[in-house]
């Protein structure tokens, strides 16, 4: 589903990505772990092209995000194509990032009439689905401010996924949230997982890691040092900086 290759990115004279190079497959959870600005939220934002590569590149569902391979070289796509190609990867913040202005369902129903064209009704009886999905039924005319950070953050998710998205990016997805109401959203999470979606998911929690994941990944500074299964990452990490960093955490 996912492809990394070489990708590099700096800010000015800081490299924040140096080659990167990840696989993840359809349908499997990669949990990605790494200390505080070793690169995790940037390689999350090549994936969806909201931060543009230095260098390498990276393949969503078969297409190189944000560019097109022709005459030996890679072409930037105009802003339509780009555009298709992120309703294709939903992205979930540690922030919800929900419209404030706008209720529940209207939060819904926003990208997938707007973006994709699909008819309002059709949009609010997905909506619905949704919300019953992540266990706010009956919420859809609450305005974002009239709910608890778990019920903002499973509203973010039902949004994302109203876009049917092939993938799902998660970074830090529970690190706002009161400690009673991180295990509601990694519930959702959790049931996305057993139905198979494909996600990326940036997250300090091991425990959830180690259930969910098909794959753990460990950076620092800006290099993928540890990757596999998630049993040998996360408990017996050969990595020195990934064995204090997971000591620290755990
Ligand atoms: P954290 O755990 O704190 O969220 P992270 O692993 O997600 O960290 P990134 O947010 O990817 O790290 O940032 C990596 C480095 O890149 C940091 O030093 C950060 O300050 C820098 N950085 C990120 N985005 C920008 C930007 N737009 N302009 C300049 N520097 C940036
Ligand atoms: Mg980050």
């Amino acid at each position: 589903m996912v492809r990394v290759r070489g990708l590099k990115k700096s800010f000015g004279s800081h490299r924040v990505l140096d080659g990167v190079d990840l696989d993840v497959a359809e349908g499997s959870v990669t949990v990605l772990l790494g200390p505080s600005g070793s690169g995790k939220s940037t390689l999350l934002r090549c994936v969806n092209h909201l931060e543009r590569p230095d260098a390498g590149f990276v393949e969503v569902a078969g297409e190189i995000v944000g560019y097109r391979y022709r005459d030996g070289r890679l072409h930037e796509l105009p802003g339509r194509e780009i555009t298709r190609q992120r309703t294709q990867v939903g992205m979930v913040f540690q922030q919800f990032n929900l419209f404030p202005h706008l209720t529940v369902l209207e939060n819904l129903i926003e990208a997938p009439v707007a973006v994709r064209g699909v008819p309002k009704p059709d949009a609010v009886a997905k909506a619905g689905e949704l919300l019953a999905r992540v266990g706010l039924d009956g919420r859809q005319s609450a305005y974002p401010r009239e709910l608890s950070g778990g019920q903002q953050q499973r509203v973010a998710i039902a949004r994302a996924l109203a876009m049917e998205p092939r993938l799902l990016l998660f970074d830090e997805p529970t690190s706002a949230l009161d400690p009673e109401l991180v295990g509601e959203v990694l519930g959702v999470i959790r049931d996305l997982a057993v139905g198979g979606m494909s996600m990326i998911i940036v997250t300090h929690e091991i425990g959830f890691a180690r259930e969910v994941a098909d794959q753990a990944v460990f950076l620092d500074g800006g290099r993928i040092v540890e990757s596999g299964a998630p049993a040998d990452v996360l408990d017996r990490p050969g990595n020195e900086r990934a064995r204090a960093f997971l000591s620290a955490v755990l």
